[in-house]
């Protein structure tokens, strides 16, 4: 069982539609590691704010899924991931 982040809408990135259009082939690289070669673009390039999303993820790498929230990972409380947002992923 897993929700969509609704945050990066699902792409587990922030501000990826900064990336200019053409520099990717979404359609394509979604079938191939989409995520990867997200982060290569990241790495490239430095004049953006793209990055990992900070929901689902961390900033710089995913909880689980990009753009996934699962529950098993997504415990309240004290010991979850969120628990510095009262344990409470920030987009719900
Ligand atoms: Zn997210």
């Amino acid at each position: 069982m897993s929700t969509t982040c609704t945050r990066c809408e699902g792409t587990g990135f922030l501000n990826i539609d900064q990336i200019p259009e053409g520099e990717f082939d979404f359609c394509n690289e979604m079938g191939k590691d989409f995520h990867a070669e997200i982060l290569k673009w990241i790495e490239r390039n430095k004049d953006h704010d793209v990055q990992v999303c900070d929901c689902c993820g961390d900033g710089e790498n995913w909880y689980g899924e990009p753009g996934e929230h699962y529950n098993s990972e997504d415990p309240p409380g004290p010991d979850g991931p969120y628990a510095y947002n009262g344990g409470l992923c920030e987009c719900h």
